[in-house]
């Protein structure tokens, strides 16, 4: 059996920090010496960019090839197409073309399959696989479900995440009935933490309470910082950019927290199941 542990980053609102948690919670445990691959499944392809892949609409191969492939039962070699960023994670990125891909999953038999079929082929080299979803709750998210073992649930912590939320948990839910029983909540995390504001105090204890006991809610929370989002236009993690700043603490603590975490996931709640 495979020791690869695949993590979802997930939630349908966009601009709550999916993509900035998995290059920093994906670097953090690169760092921490495991051998992790970072899956861009956004067409937006802002985790390739953000990796400092610039021209996305110019690369050769992306993850929509690769899901291709699996659909068609090419031989390919599965490996080619991954990119190797300087801070020691891999990255197979994605751009415009898995829209495209997305439409043709719905002629394809299996269709929720077809990204675990890919890891399938991969992870045997990795410790970690993180999946950047992209702000929606369409077929490739729920392959990203179907092929995770766990889901990383960022939330910003300035608003209450009513209805968007439940919406998440009941597709968590749905998936785990239907196809993928195993499929966990590794955590919520708190991030675009305003620590100054009474109100993002305010909102932070009522995440924790409203969803702390049946859920894990991470301890680590991620600050409002400036530096996340120049570390992020300069291609690198948090840790090159400003490594002791308290985004880069933060990120860390994350990080030891998902490395510490299997004691820690509680038994999912039945609403949820
Ligand atoms: P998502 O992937 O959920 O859409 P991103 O990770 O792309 O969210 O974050 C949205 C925007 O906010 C990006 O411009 C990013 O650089 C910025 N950002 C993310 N986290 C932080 C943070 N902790 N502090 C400041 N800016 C952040
Ligand atoms: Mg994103």
């Amino acid at each position: 059996m495979s020791k690869c542990k695949v993590i979802a980053i997930c939630n349908q609102k966009g601009g709550v920090g999916k993509t900035t948690t998995t290059v920093n919670l994906g670097i953090g445990l690169a760092q921490a010496g495991k051998k992790v691959l970072l899956i861009d499944a956004d067409p937006q392809g802002d985790l390739t960019t953000s990796l400092g892949c610039p021209r996305i609409d110019e690369l050769e191969i992306t993850l929509a090839d690769k899901m291709r492939s699996v659909i068609r039962a090419d031989t390919n070699d599965s490996h080619c197409g991954i990119i190797h960023h300087s801070e020691g994670v891999d990255l197979m990125p994605a751009n415009l073309d898995l829209s495209a891909l997305e439409l043709l999953l719905t002629t394809v038999e299996n269709r929720e399959r077809m990204l675990k079929d890919y890891l399938k082929e991969v992870k045997q080299d990795y410790d970690y696989v993180l999946i950047d979803c992209m702000p929606s709750l369409g077929m490739i998210t729920i392959n990203a479900l179907v092929a995770a073992d766990s889901v990383v649930i960022p939330v910003q912590a300035q608003y209450l995440p009513a209805k968007g939320m439940t919406q998440l948990l009941q597709t968590i839910g749905k998936v785990r009935r239907e196809i993928n029983p195993s499929l966990k909540v590794e955590g919520i995390l708190l991030t675009l933490v305003d620590g100054r504001t009474n109100l993002a105090r305010s909102t932070q204890e009522v995440i924790r309470k409203n969803f702390g006991s049946a859920l894990n809610v991470f301890t680590a929370t991620i600050p409002i910082a400036v530096k996340v989002a120049e570390a992020a236009a300069k291609g690198k993690s948090i840790y090159a950019y400003k490594a002791d700043s308290i985004a880069a603490v933060a990120y860390k603590s994350l990080t030891k927290e998902v490395l510490d975490g299997e004691a820690k996931i509680r038994n999912q709640p039945a609403h949820i199941r």
